[in-house]
């Protein structure tokens, strides 16, 4: 099948080079002519395991295209998969101004039936609306079929996921382009998801915000057994083997970033509110994520005291490990924070140089310690938890390790004579 996909990011990306794989003509086109220029070159503009070799193979199979022609690419194809940004704006509601250019492209070019699926993550009602508008521009309901299809990956498993998605979630007006939908992902084995356009965005959109719950329960677990002096990984460890609760989302930390769960969450919360409802739950969850970076400045702050022109290394700046994705980083937050409180901040991330004015930035992972008073570990990489605690040692000023993931054995680093800290951690 002819497939276009709008937008040449993280999902856009990924999914045109899965759609290739099952066999698919599929142009990936996106406004950016530096993003699409340097993917003709055979650059992949992020980073995500195997994406690279993947989109290099199937682009020189010819079977994977890239444009930067939005318009042309659009009108010429039956299948408009769309995949662009949904950031916040500042009030916390969904900035659709991405979605709405490519949708009045699609209404100005449409002269045969066309199926518009939207990939991106868009607040409830969006997809009504656009079925509504192609109406009132006097589209016939014959010339298209609009589809909620979200996308669940995750970053740094984002291969992964697509080609082993749990499930697939299709909300349609009708089952016209149900036969459609089925042979795009016929090669997938996932049990298939079939409700309103509405009930295909509420499923995103809940599935984001129960996760960000569980972060902030792990995170109120682990705030409570620090003042009982408890071990949080052990209640973690406890709790994870009830299979109605599980393992994944349990880890008490920063708090949750990146560029889907915070905004997610929020502009539920405002869609909610338009129809004037309170929405307390994802306050509360909100609220304990908002304050999370404050309550390990202050754990800093009782062994450091004055933080004042203090030398701060963090470890880590992504907003987790295995991906290149700064958006909405907590370790970006605490590393602002840091300044503001006077501290020089040096910095390490094994894919990221940071350009901060008052940072700085190490290829090294060692050197960044030189005459450190305290490290931070904010993203929790892999290097990290194995690293060799005594060159840490020998290259530090002071003796503080603050692990701010939970994500080191607290043991193995004070056999080297430093001092282990976090919350909820003995
Ligand atoms: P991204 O910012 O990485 O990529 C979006 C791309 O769309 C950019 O390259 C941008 O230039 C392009 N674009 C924007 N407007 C355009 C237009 N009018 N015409 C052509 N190109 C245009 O975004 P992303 O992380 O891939 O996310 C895309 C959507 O998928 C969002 O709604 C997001 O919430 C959702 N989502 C993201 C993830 C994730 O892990 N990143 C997972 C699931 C769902």
């Amino acid at each position: 099948m002819e497939i276009c996909i709008v937008g040449a990011g993280y999902v856009g990306l990924t999914t045109a080079a899965a759609l290739a794989v099952f066999g698919h003509e599929v142009e990936c086109v996106d406004m950016d002519q530096a993003k699409i220029n340097g993917l003709i070159q055979g650059k992949v503009p992020i980073y995500e395991p195997g994406l690279e070799d993947l989109i290099t193979e199937y682009y020189s199979k010819n079977r994977l295209h890239f444009s930067s022609n939005v318009k042309e690419s659009i009108k010429d194809h039956p299948i408009i998969l769309i995949a662009v940004g949904t950031p916040s704006q500042n009030d916390g509601s969904c900035n659709l101004n991405f979605i709405n250019q490519v949708i009045e492209i699609i209404a100005s070019t449409i002269n045969k039936y066309k199926i518009i699926i939207t990939k991106s993550t868009v607040p409830p009602g969006t997809n009504e609306l656009i079925h509504q508008t192609f109406i009132e521009m006097g589209i016939k309901d014959n010339l298209f079929d609009i589809v909620s299809n979200p996308e669940f990956l995750r970053e740094g498993r984002a291969l992964w996921d697509i080609f082993h998605p749990n499930k697939l979630v299709f909300g349609t007006k009708i089952d016209r382009p149900l036969e459609v939908l089925k042979k795009i992902y016929q090669k997938e084995s996932a049990p298939f998801v079939f409700t309103s356009l509405t009930g295909a965005e509420m499923i995103k959109y809940a599935s984001n915000v129960f996760l960000a719950t569980k972060i902030s329960f792990a995170n109120e677990m682990a705030r409570i057994c620090d003042v009982f002096q408890v071990d949080y990984t052990d209640l973690q460890k406890g709790l994870g083997m009830d299979p109605r609760i599980g393992t994944d989302f349990l880890n008490a930390g920063l708090g949750f970033g990146g560029s889907c769960l915070p905004k997610d969450l929020s502009s539920l919360k405002h869609s909610a509110l338009s129809h004037k409802l309170e929405t307390k739950l994802l306050d509360a969850v909100m609220e304990i994520n908002d304050t999370q970076i404050e309550l390990y400045l202050k754990k800093l702050s009782t062994v450091l005291l004055n933080l004042t022109d203090k030398q701060i290394t963090v470890w880590g700046v992504t907003f987790k490990p295995g991906t290149d994705d700064l958006r909405s980083s907590p370790a970006l937050v605490l590393i602002q924070q840091l300044i503001q409180k006077g501290c020089r901040v040096h910095a390490y991330d094994p894919m990221v140089q940071l350009k901060l004015i008052d940072v700085i930035s190490h290829l090294n992972q060692y050197e960044s310690l030189n005459n450190s008073d305290a490290l931070i570990i904010a993203t929790e990489w892999e290097q990290f938890l194995n690293c060799n605690w005594s060159e840490v040692k020998s290259r530090m000023k002071g003796s503080i390790v603050l692990d701010a993931r939970n994500c080191l054995d607290g043991e193995t680093v004070r056999r080297q004579g430093l001092v282990y800290m976090g919350v909820g951690i003995r």
